[in-house]
């Protein structure tokens, strides 16, 4: 199979005049530009979508935010912010290694995963190591093999119309010398899930000086096997965790690369030794104390998603099996009409993948975030939606790097 090698600029609906002004100025301080979900999803947002109107189910957030126990922990550090109090990330660093068997020098803390993200793929891609991803996937891998000079070889999922799983096999035949392959499990966007024996197989065959990504973003939100016992195994494997998911903190910001000392050794070369907000590691110790919590969200969440995907398959959308907070909605039209037609009723979705232009993601928000997205989508698909589009961010915001692209 000859694959497509991708510019992630060109997929990523970013304006790429304002990409390389950004990106210029990055490079001159050594430095790069760290692409996020947050960024992926305003760039396809319409410029009058008010963030505290509305209904934003576009950025797979987590609208119940933290846990009441970690919103009262950061309440309570708050008068001690006058100190880095530095001892905290050691205190949460190690209460996750010792809930998940490993060694504390195996975990990393970053403000969320993003970092890691990036550093990963910045330290074992280049010119001559391409980078393997899914596609449709998460595309912020793309953007920093873009910054390393890598190619970015994107490998269609296996059975889109039915599992959607990541093709492992084809994914290891894209390259003779991958220097990453990103595996996002349960995968952005679709929020299906590739099975263990396949994991399994990729981390046994990648070639020797290969590093498998395994982002498990979601994986809180599924019932699939983890992947953090090929790090205790030692192999070429790092994997990133985040509470901006399950543990609702997009905002408070707060994550884990997992991988072997010396593999985060060369990441770290790229960034992660700053003092991090000692709200944000009240909040992590505190919530991965809270013994319930993993299976009360996974449960709230899985409900308002089965009640959702029931509803749609009901009226006749398909949608992928998702086992995570987004899925993948077939709409027979373009996809960016529907976004546009959703967000004059102020709901909004999204994003769209140019591999399937006719589908959107959407976000699982709240239950009454998903009945008024249930009535707005079911009155949009009985309207023409033709040549709607929605209008591009205008003044301050068309400054920032990450512009709409209509
Ligand atoms: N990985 C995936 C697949 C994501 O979807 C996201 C965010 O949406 C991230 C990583 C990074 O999130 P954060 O930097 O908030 O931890």
């Amino acid at each position: 199979m000859t694959l497509p090698v991708v510019d992630p600029i060109a997929c990523s609906g970013i304006s790429r005049r304002n990409f390389f002004r950004f990106a210029a100025g990055a490079s001159a301080l050594a430095s790069m530009p760290i692409l996020t979900e947050a960024h992926l999803a305003l760039a396809q947002r319409p410029h009058f979508a008010d963030p505290n109107k509305g209904i934003h189910i576009d950025a797979n957030e987590n609208p119940l935010g933290p846990c009441p126990a970690a919103r009262q922990a950061m309440i309570d550090i708050v008068p001690r912010g006058g100190r880095y109090l530095m001892e905290m990330e050691d205190e949460v660093t190690s209460l996750f290694a010792s809930q998940e068997g490993l060694d504390p020098q195996s975990v990393m803390a970053f403000a969320g995963s993003s970092e890691p993200l990036h550093y990963t793929v910045l330290t074992f891609t280049d010119k001559s190591k391409p980078l393997v991803v899914a596609d449709p996937g998460y595309e912020a891998p793309m953007w920093a093999a873009k910054v390393a000079g890598a190619e970015v070889l994107k490998v269609p999922l296996a059975d889109p119309k039915g599992a959607a799983s990541h093709d492992i096999k084809a994914m290891l035949a894209a390259s003779s010398t991958p220097g990453v392959i990103y595996i996002c499990n349960p995968n952005n966007p679709t929020g299906t899930c590739t099975p263990r024996s396949d994991i399994e197989y990729a981390v046994a065959n990648a070639p020797k000086d290969t590093t498998v990504l395994i982002d498990e973003a979601y994986i809180h939100l599924c019932e699939q096997p983890r992947s953090l016992d090929f790090v205790k195994e030692g192999k070429n494997v790092i994997v990133l965790r985040t509470f901006s998911k399950l543990y609702g903190m997009a905002g408070i910001r707060m994550g884990f690369a997992v991988g072997r000392p010396d593999l985060l050794k060369q990441i770290s070369v790229h960034g992660g030794f700053n003092s991090l907000p000692i709200t944000a590691l009240a909040a992590a110790k505190t919530s991965l104390s809270e013994s319930t919590l993993v299976a009360e969200r996974k449960k709230i969440i899985g409900g308002v998603r089965t009640e959702t995907l029931a509803w749609l398959k009901s009226e006749g959308h398909a949608t992928t099996p998702s086992e995570s907070n987004c899925f993948m909605l077939e709409t027979g039209r373009p996809g960016k009409e529907v976004l546009a037609a959703m967000a004059a009723k102020e709901i909004y979705i999204g994003r769209i993948w140019p591999a399937w232009p006719t589908q959107v993601r959407i976000t699982v928000g709240t239950q009454d975030e998903m009945l008024a997205f249930r009535k707005a989508f079911k009155e949009v698909m009985a309207t023409n939606t033709a040549g709607l589009v929605a209008p591009p961010l205008p003044g301050r915001l068309a400054e920032f790097p990450f512009t709409h692209k209509s």
